[in-house]
């Protein structure tokens, strides 16, 4: 039998029992075992240095280490290595702590034979492999088969403590776009079959000694390693390559059929120098690419943002509004503007939407994509939500009795998908059209069409219930968000609110121009009112008309108003 053979480093200063245990090695019958001795634990660590035994057999009492002491100082130096004590005679409570405290096994001297040695020897060897094949599958993502963040962060302070001057660290943080949609629409399987697909793709982009590793869901990171000081161009090169892999076609085996899967990244770059005059933590590191990542998102999604001071101060100012808001609707920080909706062949006021403001206590006006957004992740959209609900209600009653508003005048609300998550707003719907005694007709509320992706059978029905209750639907934004036209045919649905990102250049582009026109050919021919919104020259209005857009809303006849102001637009109207 050709035998792996095992070094064993001895640690021993008694000569005598040093000698016992090479005999006793020595009887082994496949002579398995070749033996170190080394008389002290400084020599031990010394040769250790240069040399990897496979298993140590240390003596607890040295000359210049005793007791558990000795064992404390071997683990930390090398906790990779399989370690069996020797203890003095009755001594087993120190064998045991040492145990406990990183050891494989422990032998009292006195006890020893040679097979017990051999077989306490292979045991530890094998209980050392089995921790730590248990560790690096804690380590690791099993889907991916990728490193998990906890490793990500390990190998980032790993590598920030053992960098050479002058030479640097990038990290690339990665969010996939639109993979909770693709999760929706395909399910858990194919979502997971992606991840795999693109955890393989990014492996096989990056060089063998970039760390990829896998951090959340959707989520993964990448660290790479600079011989020089960090330059941004090279690391947004780096990335901007990433971007292109990751947007090549994946096809997924989904019920025996090929899908093909096109998918983008928003990535986020941020980088370390060492020397840098920076705390100089992994957790920092990332978050800084995190941050950063999440400001690709939000422009839109396939691209790359690299970290910058700048973006460190966005973020706090995220935390800042994200407090703020805690106490807003309770200090009544809160108001609604108005911006009316006109009929533009006839002039006369179609409606008007309500839109939500925050000007909190502590500072000045907070903008409506500054604080929205939070509201939403939060879910305090929804007690919000109400709270403009009856806002806009009580609003409308109030112009009415006084004489100032058509009762037949159409108000637009905006709502969030978030606000649908159960049956509160028909309730609320309800008592709310009882108590401001709102006619069937007025209330329009605008959702948009990320609403559809959701649990899309328990807001279908929602809906269907709201026009019932004479409540109009608007899809607002329409055309700029993920349209897949599909539920167009079995939603209900009154008007299409054109996204004014089409509207405000239209007459300057062609593109635009076109998807213009398709919107209201669509409406037209699916009897759904059209609304264009955003327009803000003679030219749009004109060409809209044109086009047989007649209800229009936009700051070329007029912006938000607070309530004052817009009570007095409405009597100068009349
Ligand atoms: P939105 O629903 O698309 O509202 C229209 C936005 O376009 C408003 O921005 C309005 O001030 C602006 N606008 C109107 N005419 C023009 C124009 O001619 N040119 C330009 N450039 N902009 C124009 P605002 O008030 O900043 O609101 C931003 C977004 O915040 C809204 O977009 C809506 O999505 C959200 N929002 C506002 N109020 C509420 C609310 O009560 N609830 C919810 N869930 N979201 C709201
Ligand atoms: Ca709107
Ligand atoms: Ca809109």
């Amino acid at each position: 039998m050709d035998a792996e053979k095992y070094r064993v480093l001895l640690v021993e200063d008694n000569p005598g029992d040093a000698r016992l245990v090479a005999e006793y090695l020595a009887e082994d019958s496949f002579e398995n075992f070749e033996l170190t001795h080394l008389a002290t634990l400084g020599e031990a660590l010394n040769y250790l240095h240069d040399n990897t035994p496979t298993v140590v057999l240390l003596d607890l009492g040295l000359a210049d280490s005793q007791g558990v002491d000795t064992l404390e100082t071997l683990y930390l130096h090398h906790p990779e290595l399989p370690i069996v004590v020797l203890t003095g005679m009755d001594q087993e409570d120190m064998g045991l702590q040492a145990v406990r405290q990183g050891a494989q096994d422990y032998m009292p001297k006195n006890a020893i034979d040679g097979r017990l040695l051999i077989r306490s020897l292979h045991f530890a060897i094998q209980r050392k492999a089995n921790e730590t094949r248990m560790r690096e599958l804690l380590r690791h993502d099993l889907l991916t088969e990728l490193p998990n963040r906890q490793a990500l962060v390990e190998e980032l302070t790993h590598r920030l403590d053992s960098g050479a001057p002058g030479t640097s660290i990038g990290i690339l943080f990665i969010n996939l776009d639109q993979f909770k949609l693709l999760n929706e629409s395909f399910g858990n399987r194919v979502a997971d079959a992606v991840l795999k697909a693109v955890g393989e793709r990014l492996r096989s982009s990056f060089k063998e000694n970039d760390f990829v590793a896998r951090v959340e869901r959707d989520e993964f990171a990448v660290l790479i390693r600079i011989n020089t000081p960090t330059k941004a161009s090279l690391l947004t090169s780096i990335a901007a390559r990433a971007l292109q892999q990751l947007s090549k076609t994946l096809d997924i085996q989904y019920e025996e059929q090929d899908i093909a899967i096109n998918l983008t990244g928003s990535i986020g770059v941020a980088s370390y120098t060492d020397g840098e005059d920076i705390a100089r933590s992994a957790d920092r590191l990332i978050g800084s690419a995190e941050t950063a990542m999440k400001k690709a998102k939000s422009e839109g999604g396939n691209s790359c943002h690299y970290f910058d001071e700048k973006l460190n101060a966005e973020a706090q100012s995220r935390v800042r509004i994200a407090f703020g808001l805690q106490n807003a609707l309770k200090n009544n920080e809160f108001y609604l503007n108005y911006q009316p909706i006109y009929n533009a062949r006839d002039n006369s006021l179609f409606g008007y939407e309500t839109l939500l403001r925050w000007k909190p206590s502590f500072d000045g006006e907070v903008r409506p994509d500054e604080f929205i957004p939070i509201l939403e992740e939060s879910f305090q959209i929804v007690a919000v939500g109400e709270w403009v609900m009856e806002q806009a209600c009580s609003d409308y009653q109030g112009w009415v009795s006084k004489g100032i508003l058509d009762s037949s005048t159409r108000v637009f609300i905006n709502f969030s998908p978030r606000q649908f998550v159960d049956a509160y707003m028909l309730k609320h719907t309800l008592a709310l059209k009882e108590k401001y005694q709102i006619p069937a007709g007025v209330l329009h509320y605008e959702i948009t069409e990320n609403l559809m992706l959701t649990s899309a059978d328990f807001v279908l029905e929602q809906l269907n219930d709201l026009q019932k209750m004479g409540i109009c639907i608007a899809i607002d934004d329409f055309g700029s968000g993920f349209s897949s036209m599909n539920y167009l045919k079995d939603m209900p649905c009154d008007f299409l609110k054109i996204d004014g990102s089409f509207i405000r250049s239209l007459t300057k582009s062609e593109r635009n121009s076109v998807i213009t026109s398709a919107i209201i050919h669509l409406g037209e021919s699916l009897g759904i009112g059209v609304i264009a919104e955003g327009v803000e020259t003679k030219e749009v209005e004109t060409s809209l008309l044109q086009s047989n857009c007649i209800y229009q809303q936009g700051y070329f006849r007029a912006r938000p108003m607070g309530s004052e102001r817009f009570q007095e637009w409405l009597t100068s109207q009349n």
